[in-house]
């Protein structure tokens, strides 16, 4: 077996899946291994996986077959999602994966590595409870301006096209004076901008009620820790946001006013078949009151099309919403059937590739076009932008106003990670563009 100096890990999927991927990380360096740039330098590869959509676990699958017919000896690892769907499957398919390790068995890493280099066995560790070290377990990031904190894991609500609760296991929200400590931790590290993540956060404390502490609750403790200029959220769940979180939104100046807020379908039959718990007309009056209560309030979503048995009219319900709503961000895909979810075993996967493609591209057309206009309407205007780093083509700083349109703009590097007002003179694709203002 190889003694290990360098580890790559290569994270797909969501922003869970990155803060995991940090936590594994904090965990190899304390260890005493370095990062490598890329894997083809590292003695120890992990693959934290995403298993929401097919195309992720192909390109996984993809991945690990060509690794297996390189020559150079490695520790290969996966991790996430997709192991806790399918570890039968990759240690029978892939002789050259060596461990497994599941979402609730993170802060295990260490061992599992001590115990395959010592035994030179092939190892797989994924409990289905929350791992309670987690708790407690403040990794070291690798953005020194943004960082994420979970503060719930798990899910209750069993959508019906979703593997996150067989995955990930049940909900479990932090303790409310861990998470405040671990954004004292962050803050003390340079950290301006906290992005507090959970598959529903605004479920916080409801899965115990004993701590009596609820979102809004963190909402308004973060926002008085000095030093944090931003706090940020993801995801929202429609049936569970309250009037309370939307007047902490309002009330907190850190708190952005932005609300991804996943629709998923505009047809009550269809948001019933996915278990949703709301209908349109539900998710109408909240949109509406986000819109009364927040000022100048940005509304993201999710929409699924092709949805087994969702017919044209169906379809039709979605986009029409879709249009009413005039979302500011939206992220569209096509239904793609998951193992163990209740679609999967309940409905047959009976809408044709080519129709999904037709509503995805008939959605995506609207959105494209509609995106251009409304930002149009930010030329002239002044936006507070966060710098979070130079932009690809480096002649530009690049950051995010409040509402989480991304700017960019001429500036000195030293700018980085300092609020910045910017005049917005032009727009280009879903970019503004503008000038430091010095007024
Ligand atoms: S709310 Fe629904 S879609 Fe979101 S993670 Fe939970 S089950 Fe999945």
């Amino acid at each position: 077996m190889n003694s290990l100096n360098t580890f790559f890990i290569r994270t797909y999927g969501c922003q869970m899946n990155e803060l995991d991927s940090e936590i594994m990380a904090s965990q190899l360096e304390q260890r005493g291994l370095v990062e490598s740039e890329n894997e083809n330098d590292a003695d120890l590869i992990i693959f934290n996986t995403c298993s929401i959509r097919d195309l992720a676990e192909r390109k996984l699958f993809g991945k690990l077959g060509i690794i297996s017919r390189k020559k150079k000896k490695k520790i290969i690892g996966i991790a996430g999602c997709t192991v806790m769907a399918k570890k039968e499957k990759i240690l029978d398919k892939f002789e050259n994966v060596n461990f497994i390790i599941g979402t609730n068995n993170l802060t295990d890493l260490n061992n599992v590595l001590d115990e395959i280099e010592e035994k030179n066995i092939r190892l797989s560790k994924t409990d289905t409870k929350y791992e309670k070290k987690l708790e407690t377990y403040f990794a070291k990031r690798k953005n020194n301006i943004k960082a994420s904190v979970s503060i719930t894991r798990g899910c209750n609500n069993f959508c019906t096209y979703c593997v996150v609760p067989y995955t990930r296991g049940r909900e479990y929200s932090r303790s409310f004076e861990t998470i405040i400590d671990e954004c004292n931790y962050l803050k003390d590290q340079g950290i301006k901008e906290i992005m507090l993540l959970g598959q529903n956060v605004d479920s916080y404390g409801t899965d115990n009620h004993k701590m009596n502490k609820y979102f809004h609750d963190l909402l308004y403790e973060i926002d008085k820790i000095n030093g944090i200029e931003r706090i940020r959220f993801m995801t929202s769940h429609p049936k569970d946001i309250t009037t309370d979180l939307m007047y902490a939104i309002k009330d907190c100046k850190k708190v952005c006013n932005f609300v991804h807020f996943p629709l998923q379908a505009g047809s009550n039959r269809i948001l019933k078949k996915m278990n949703r718990g709301y209908t349109l007309e539900e998710y109408l009056e909240k949109v509406n009151k986000l819109r009364e209560i927040i000022p100048n309030v940005s509304i993201g979503t999710d929409i699924i099309v092709g949805f087994p048995t969702e017919t044209d009219d169906e379809f039709m319900q979605t986009y029409k919403a879709f249009e009413q709503i005039d979302f500011d961000l939206a992220f569209i895909f096509e239904y793609s059937p998951r193992k163990n979810t209740a679609a999967y075993k309940l409905y047959k996967d009976d809408i044709s590739i080519e129709v999904k493609d037709q509503r995805m591209k008939k959605l995506m057309n609207f959105y494209n076009c509609n995106i251009k206009d409304k930002l149009k309407k930010f030329i002239g205007t002044t936006q507070e932008v966060l710098v979070e780093n130079l932009n690809k083509d480096k002649n530009f700083l690049k950051g995010r106003n409040k509402r989480y349109e991304k700017v960019i703009f001429k500036g000195n590097k030293s700018l980085i990670g300092t609020i910045q007002n910017v005049n917005i003179k032009e727009t280009k694709h879903q970019t503004l563009i503008g000038e430091i203002s010095f007024s």
